[in-house]
């Protein structure tokens, strides 16, 4: 049941032909005709073996009708239809977007690379996901809605806003890097990775800051019309 509503992409019609096919698949057949139509269980060929071994049910043993009269009660077909909203693999597809920026599919990323940057989606998804973050609310204090038209459920639906994603992970990973590099009792495999984190100055200006005043001066002065002496 929890393959069919998750697998059938919010269509009511595939979920209840997933659902349904079960009948055949617990009797050992998994290719079946239906109104003309051939279909086939979504698993692997069985080998022969896997096919004598496995307990299958037999079509007129009383075990398979009470199971088949559950897997077709109308009321619990009525009700899976009403599964088509189904969205327990919403947080992961946010993850997968999430991975989408680290680790671009047209790119080829060396092993180490793609460590990295996975771990660095998934710190970014810690920080973002949306059981975290607020929804965002308008001056007024209302929560914020998007109504977008959405493929799988064909249906309008209110889509919440939440606030701007944020990415403080990186400042705290910079911050243990450098403490990292400047810890003396350290040390490093790598020899050629020994840098050294010089301390960087407030700026990169080789005089001392001069005051305002001097600054405008020297400003108006390098502008004096040609006529007057400098
Ligand atoms: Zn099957």
């Amino acid at each position: 049941m929890w393959w069919s509503c998750c697998t059938s992409k919010g269509d009511a019609k595939e979920l209840l032909r997933r659902w349904m096919s079960l009948q055949h698949h617990i009797t050992g057949v998994h290719r079946w005709e239906e109104n003309g139509t051939e279909y086939r269980c979504f698993h692997q060929d069985l080998s022969a073996e896997e096919q004598r071994t496995k307990r299958w049910l037999k079509g007129n043993s009383p075990a398979f009708k009470a199971l088949q009269a559950m897997i077709v009660d109308t009321r619990l077909i009525k009700d899976l239809q009403q599964m088509t909203l189904f969205k327990h693999t919403g947080q992961l597809e946010v993850f997968h977007n999430a991975l989408l920026k680290y680790c671009p599919k047209r790119l080829h990323f060396q092993y180490p690379s793609m460590k990295a940057r996975t771990m660095l989606a998934i710190m970014d998804h810690n920080e973002n996901h949306s059981t975290k973050r607020e929804q965002a609310t308008t001056a007024a204090g209302l929560t914020r809605h998007n109504v977008v038209f959405e493929k799988q459920s064909k249906q309008w639906i209110a889509r919440p806003i939440y606030v701007k994603t944020t990415q403080k992970f990186r400042d705290d990973l910079m911050d243990r890097l450098i403490q990292r590099r400047l810890d003396p009792t350290i040390r490093f495999k790598d020899a050629s990775s020994r840098i050294q984190i010089p301390r960087l100055a407030a700026n990169i200006a080789l005089q001392t800051k001069p005051s305002k005043e001097e600054v405008l001066q020297s400003h108006t002065s390098r502008f004096k019309g040609p006529s007057e002496p400098l």
